[in-house]
C-alpha cells in the first residue's frame, strides 16, 4: 500500500524536476503534469493554463517542413504556394503563441489542417484555424468523438463537451488517405486502436518525415485513453508498426517530446514492453495496484520518462488497467 501522502510528495518532486528541466532545456515541451494537483482544474485545466503562457518554438526539419514545439501536441507545418498545412492544432489557449510562431515562418495563410487524433491538445485550435480559412481532415473517429460529449478517465477525469461546429473535421477517412499539397505528397494511415481509436500517422515520403501523433512519445510515458479505444497492448502494437514504417534516416515527429528517429521509436517500444511485462506478472500474482506502483516496475526509466506528462504511478495504473 502506498500512502496517498507519499504519492503527492512524489508528484511535487516531479513537478519541481520537470520545471527545472524545462527551464534548463528551454526547448523542452511544457509539463501537463505541472498543474495536475490543482483542485480546480486537474490535469486538463492545468494544461489550458500552461499552454496560455508556454513559449512555442519553431524547429526547421527538412525541405519545406518544420515543427512547432509547445505545451500541447507537436505541430508539423508544411509551407509552399498553396499556403500553410498544419498537422495538429495544439491546446486552444496556445493560440497567441502558435500564431506568433507561424508568423515567424512566413505570412502565408493556413489552408489545411490534419488532426492526428481527437484529443484536446491536438484539436484545441481547430475552431480558430478553421475560422482563419483552413479545411480540417481527420479519421472518422476523430469527428465522432468531437461531435458529442466525451468523458476521459485515467488522470484526466474530464468530460469534453461537443466541439463547436467549426472545429469538426469536414473531411474524414477510414483506413488510409493521401493528398498533394505544396507539391508534396502526404500519406495518412489509420492505426488499429492504440492511444485512442482515432490515431493516424502522416508520412511525407519526399522529405522522409513521419508524424506519429500520440502513438509515440519521445522519452515520456504516454497517456493511454481507454475510454475511446486505447490500451497498452494497442499502444505497443502501434509502436511496432511505427518501427516498420521508418528507416534510420527518417525524421520522426512524436506527439510529445523532442523530434526523434528510429532508435527513439525502438526505445519507446522496448520501455513499454518491459514495463507491461513486469506489471502483468505482478497483477497475475494477485497484487493490487498500489503494491504494483510501489514495486516501481519502471524504476530504470522513471526519472527521465515520468517527469512531464504521466508520472510513474499514473503510467503504471494505465498499464495495470489493460493487462
Ligand atoms: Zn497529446
Ligand atoms: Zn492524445
Amino acid at each position: 500500500m502506498v500512502p496517498q501522502a507519499s504519492i503527492d510528495i512524489t508528484r511535487r518532486h516531479f513537478l519541481t524536476t520537470g520545471a527545472l528541466t524545462v527551464a534548463a532545456a528551454s526547448l523542452a515541451p511544457g509539463s501537463l503534469l505541472a498543474q495536475k494537483d490543482n483542485p480546480t482544474g486537474g490535469l486538463v485545466g492545468g494544461a489550458f493554463k500552461e499552454a496560455a503562457t508556454e513559449k512555442v518554438t519553431v524547429q526547421t526539419l527538412r525541405r519545406n517542413i518544420s515543427v512547432l514545439l509547445g505545451a500541447g501536441g507537436n505541430i508539423a507545418v508544411l509551407t509552399g504556394p498553396d499556403g500553410k498545412l498544419l498537422i495538429d492544432a495544439e491546446i486552444v489557449t496556445a493560440r497567441p503563441n502558435v500564431s506568433k510562431a507561424l508568423a515567424s515562418i512566413n505570412g502565408d495563410p493556413i489552408k489545411q489542417l490534419i488532426n492526428t487524433h481527437w484529443h484536446f491538445d491536438h484539436t484545441g485550435g481547430n475552431e480558430w484555424v478553421h475560422a482563419a480559412g483552413a479545411s480540417i481532415l481527420a479519421h472518422e473517429n476523430t469527428r465522432k468523438h468531437l461531435s458529442k460529449p466525451t468523458r476521459v478517465e485515467g488522470n484526466w477525469q474530464y468530460t469534453f463537451p461537443t466541439a463547436p461546429a467549426g472545429a469538426i473535421p469536414s473531411t474524414v477517412f477510414t483506413d488510409d488517405h493521401s493528398l498533394h499539397f505544396n507539391n508534396t505528397t502526404l500519406m495518412l494511415k489509420h492505426y488499429l486502436p492504440a492511444h485512442t481509436d482515432s490515431d493516424i500517422s502522416v508520412h511525407f515520403p519526399e522529405a522522409d518525415i513521419l508524424h506519429t501523433g500520440d502513438t509515440f512519445w519521445n522519452r515520456d510515458y504516454p497517456f493511454i485513453d481507454y475510454a475511446t479505444g486505447g490500451s497498452i497492448d494497442g499502444q505497443i502494437r502501434a509502436a511496432e508498426a511505427n518501427i516498420t514504417k521508418v528507416t534510420s534516416k527518417t525524421i520522426v515527429i512524436p506527439g510529445h517530446g523532442q523530434v526523434g528517429n528510429k532508435a527513439d521509436l525502438v526505445l519507446f517500444r522496448d520501455v513499454l514492453v518491459e514495463i507491461r511485462g513486469k506489471v502483468a506478472a505482478l497483477k497475475k500474482q494477485g497484487k493490487p495496484l498500489p503494491e504494483v506502483i510501489a514495486a516501481k516496475p519502471g524504476a530504470r526509466y522513471d526519472a527521465e520518462w515520468g517527469k512531464l506528462f504521466q508520472n510513474p504511478a499514473d503510467f503504471v495504473a494505465l498499464v495495470y488497467q489493460g493487462v
